[in-house]
C-alpha cells in the first residue's frame, strides 16, 4: 500500500486540529488543546485502491520556523490553513508557502490552500476569489471549508491524493 505524509500548516486558531479531527474522527471538536501536537494515520479509498495517509497536525508559532523546515523536509504534501474571518491569518500563510516552495524547490510538493470557517460568512474578511488568486499565483490547490458544519474536509484530502498520484506516475 502506498503511503503518502500530509503535514498540516498556518496560523494558531485558524482550524488545523478542528479539521484534522473531523477528517480522522468525523466529529466536530469545539476546544482542541492549541498546543497538541499530533500524528494521526487513516487509511483511505481513492478510485478504488488504498492508501495509507500519515497526518501531521502542527502546532508550531512563528518562533520555531526552523522546526517548520524539518516538518516540510518530511512531507510529502502540504495543508496550509487560514480563517476566512481573519485577514491576519491570510496574510500569514504567504511566508509558510514561500517556505515549502524553498524547501521543495527540486521536488515541487502537492500543496492545497484551505480557507476554513466557510460557516462564519457574515464575518468574512477574504473573499473566495482572494483564495483563488493566491493558490493560482501559488501554482496550488485551493477550497473553502468548514469543519464546523463538515464541508469539503474529505475534498482537502482527495485532491492532495490526486496531486500525489499523479506526480508518481509521471516520474
Ligand atoms: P488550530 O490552532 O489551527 O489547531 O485551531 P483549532 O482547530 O484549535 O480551532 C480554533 C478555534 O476555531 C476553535 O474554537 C474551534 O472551535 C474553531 N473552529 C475550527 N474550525 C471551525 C469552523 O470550521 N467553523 C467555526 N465557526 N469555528 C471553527
Ligand atoms: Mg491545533
Amino acid at each position: 500500500m502506498q503511503n503518502f505524509k500530509i503535514i498540516i500548516l498556518g496560523p494558531g486558531g485558524v482550524g488545523k486540529s478542528a479539521l484534522t479531527q473531523r477528517f480522522i474522527s468525523g466529529n466536530f471538536i469545539e476546544a482542541y488543546d492549541p498546543t497538541i501536537e499530533d500524528c494521526y494515520l487513516k487509511t483511505v479509498k481513492y478510485k478504488n485502491k488504498e492508501y495509507k495517509l500519515e497526518i501531521l497536525d502542527t502546532a508550531g508559532t512563528d518562533q520555531f520556523t526552523s522546526l517548520r523546515d524539518v516538518y516540510i523536509n518530511s512531507g510529502d504534501a502540504f495543508v496550509v490553513v487560514y480563517s476566512i474571518d481573519s485577514i491576519s491569518s491570510f496574510n500569514d500563510i504567504q511566508s509558510i508557502i514561500d517556505q515549502i516552495c524553498t524547501i521543495k524547490e527540486s521536488d515541487p510538493s502537492p500543496l492545497i490552500i484551505v480557507g476554513n470557517k466557510c460557516d462564519l460568512d457574515e464575518d468574512r474578511e477574504i473573499s473566495e476569489e482572494m483564495g483563488e488568486m493566491l493558490a493560482n499565483s501559488s501554482r496550488c490547490s485551493f477550497i473553502e471549508t468548514s469543519a464546523k458544519l463538515d464541508l469539503n474536509i474529505k475534498e482537502i484530502f482527495y485532491d492532495l491524493l490526486s496531486q500525489l498520484i499523479n506526480k508518481r506516475a509521471s516520474m
